[in-house]
């Protein structure tokens, strides 16, 4: 995948992308990134990529022509099609689903504002849609920018070690990611659940499985009402409410099984991932 950054700061995100799962797959050749400065584009002694708003008021407006230059080098630069979107809190908010589709594409165009921004009569004639990070301002595009170029570089084939790792992510299937540990099995701060060291495979799904179900309606019932849970999901469900009002933690997870009347060494659908609607 190739990701072009029309910005006034590239190097920025290019810093951002250097990183971890980011930087490998930069070095695996499933990334590449290419920043372009409108500032380059720009006439003058003073290279000027900014204008006074028309109709007064505060700041300072990036100019049409410095920009288009930029994403027009950018789109000859390579045949395949881009597509251009403009970094903006005005744009439709990123999720998951939105990442996977962008991850897709074989090119990508990312346009960082300034000041303002960037004039309207740009955005309506170079732009194919607007991207928002979340409901607050930042001073530039740039960091908007690194986090998609984040988000879709780690859904590239072969960009991380675990494909399966993806997969089991927070929002894939519509819920939170169930919590995790590692060593040490006993530990000041608490114990390890029982039931991760049990070796069985169908209990861990299981409960991993409720865990997801749980925190996602403890944390984001709004996800909950969207995804599509099936019997034993709303069993585990359950049982994971019950064990809260008990005030036995339902994290331990110790009977999550038993307490939702499914059997993980028969019932399949509970692992993640599985079809619903049984
Ligand atoms: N006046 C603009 C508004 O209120 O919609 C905000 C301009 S902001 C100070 C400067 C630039 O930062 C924008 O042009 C955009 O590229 C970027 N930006 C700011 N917040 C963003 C967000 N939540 N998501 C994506 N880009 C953002």
């Amino acid at each position: 995948m190739r990701i072009d950054v029309i910005s006034l700061f590239p190097e920025f995100v290019a810093q951002c992308a250097a990183f971890g799962v980011v930087g490998r797959a930069g070095e695996r050749g499933l990334l590449s990134m290419h920043g372009w400065n409108p500032r380059d584009y720009a006439e003058g002694n003073y290279r000027r990529v900014d204008e006074r708003p028309f109709g007064g008021g505060p700041g300072m407006v990036m100019l049409i022509d410095p920009l288009r230059a930029a994403i027009r080098a950018a789109r000859a630069a390579d045949p395949a099609p881009a597509r251009t979107i403009y970094m903006s809190p005005q744009g439709a908010r990123l999720d998951q689903a939105k990442a996977r589709e962008l991850a897709g594409h074989e090119r990508l165009i990312l346009l960082c504002g300034r000041y303002e921004g960037v004039d309207e009569r740009l955005i309506r004639a170079e732009v194919d849609e607007e991207l928002s990070i979340g409901d607050y301002v930042l001073s530039g595009g740039e960091l908007a920018a690194a986090v998609v170029v984040d988000a879709v570089a780690r859904l590239q084939d072969g960009a991380l070690g675990d494909a399966e790792s993806a997969v089991q992510d927070s929002f894939e299937d519509g819920l939170l990611d169930c919590p995790h540990y590692t060593r040490p099995v006993e530990h000041e701060l608490g114990a390890v659940p029982e039931v991760l060291m049990s070796g069985n495979h169908a209990r861990i799904a299981q409960w991993r499985r409720q865990q997801s179900l749980g925190r996602t309606w403890q944390r984001r019932p709004d996800l909950l009402d969207e995804a599509a849970l099936s019997k034993t999901d709303r069993k585990l469900l359950a049982a994971y409410r019950a064990e809260l009002a008990a005030g036995k933690g339902a994290e331990t997870g110790s009977t999550a099984a038993s307490a939702a009347g499914a059997d993980p060494e028969s019932d399949g659908s509970a692992t993640r991932g599985a079809a619903r609607g049984d």
